[in-house]
C-alpha cells in the first residue's frame, strides 16, 4: 500500500473577489509523479506556492511528510525542492560554484558533479548559466532544486518553451529522478507530457479539482461515456515531421 507523502485538505486562497483556489483536496503518494493540469488561471501555481510555503494559506491544511506547512514552514522548506526560473541565478558563478553555494545555504556539502550528472550537464560544469540553451537551463534549475536531497520535487511548467527534443530529454531526466525514489509534483499545459510522465493527474478549473485519477483511467472513463474523436487519428503529425527532419538527438550539446 503506498503511503501519502503530501496531504492537501480544503486548500483555499482568495484575492479580493477572486477565489483563486477553492477548497482543493488531494494526496500525493511517495514515489509517484503527480501532475496538476488546467487552463490558464485555474489556480495551479497558487496551489503549488501555498504547498511550498511561498504564499500564505487562507483556509485548509497541507501536511508534507507529516509536517503541517502552516505550523512549521521552515521545516518544510528544508525538505522540499522547488525549481526556480534560470533567470533568478547569479550569472557570475559557474554551474559547480552555484550548486556548492546553494548547498551551503542548506548547510550541506553537495557533490556538484554528481548533481550535474543527474541532469546530464556534467560537460557544462564550468559554464555560466547565461551560456546554456533553454533546455540546459531548465535541467540546471532541476539540479539546483535537488541540492538538499528533497523528499518532494516541485516543477512548475518545466518544459514550457522548449523544443521537442529538449522536452523529451527533460522527460528522461524527470523519469530517472523518480526512479531513484523521489516524489515529483508538476504542472504542465502539455497533455502528451502528462500522459508520458504522470502516474496520476488532477485537473483543475476555476480553482477546483474536477478530476483526479491516472491518465489512462480518465481516458477510459471518457470512452465509456461514449466519446469518440470525430476525425480519424492521423498516422503522423507536424511534430513527427520536425523530429524526423531534425533528428531525435539534441542539438544543444
Ligand atoms: P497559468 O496556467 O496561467 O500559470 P495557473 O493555473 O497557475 O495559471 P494561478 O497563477 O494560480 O493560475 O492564478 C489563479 C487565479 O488567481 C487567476 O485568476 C489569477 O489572476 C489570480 N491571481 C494569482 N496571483 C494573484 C495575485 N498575486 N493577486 C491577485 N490575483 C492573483
Amino acid at each position: 500500500m503506498s503511503q501519502a507523502v503530501l496531504q492537501v485538505e480544503n486548500l483555499t486562497k482568495r484575492y479580493g473577489e477572486v477565489v483563486a483556489v477553492n477548497g482543493v483536496s488531494f494526496e500525493v503518494m511517495r514515489g509517484e509523479i503527480f501532475g496538476i493540469l488546467g487552463p490558464n488561471g485555474a489556480g495551479k501555481t497558487t496551489t503549488l506556492e501555498m504547498i511550498e510555503t511561498l504564499r500564505p494559506i487562507d483556509a485548509g491544511r497541507v501536511v508534507l511528510d507529516g509536517i503541517d506547512v502552516t505550523a512549521h514552514p521552515q521545516r518544510v522548506k528544508k525538505i522540499i525542492g522547488v525549481q526556480l526560473q534560470a533567470s533568478s541565478f547569479f550569472d557570475k558563478l559557474r554551474l559547480t560554484e552555484l550548486l556548492s553555494l546553494f548547498g551551503e545555504l542548506y548547510g550541506r556539502r553537495v557533490g556538484p558533479l554528481q548533481l550535474l550528472d543527474e541532469v546530464e550537464l556534467r560537460e557544462k560544469a564550468q559554464a555560466f548559466v547565461n551560456e546554456l540553451s533553454g533546455g540546459q537551463k531548465q535541467r540546471f534549475s532541476i539540479a539546483a532544486a535537488l541540492v538538499n536531497d528533497p523528499v518532494i520535487l516541485f516543477l512548475d511548467e518545466p518544459t514550457t518553451g522548449l523544443d521537442p527534443q529538449a522536452r523529451r530529454h527533460l522527460w528522461g531526466v524527470i523519469k530517472r529522478i523518480r526512479s531513484e525514489g523521489k516524489t515529483i509534483v508538476l504542472t504542465t499545459h502539455y497533455m502528451e507530457e502528462a500522459e508520458e510522465l504522470c502516474d496520476r493527474v488532477a485537473i483543475m478549473d476555476k480553482g477546483k479539482i474536477i478530476a483526479n485519477a491516472p491518465p489512462q483511467t480518465l481516458i477510459q472513463q471518457l470512452l465509456l461515456n461514449g466519446f469518440r474523436k470525430e476525425r480519424v487519428e492521423r498516422l503522423a503529425n507536424l511534430e513527427d515531421v520536425f523530429l524526423s527532419l531534425t533528428g531525435h538527438s539534441l542539438r544543444e550539446e
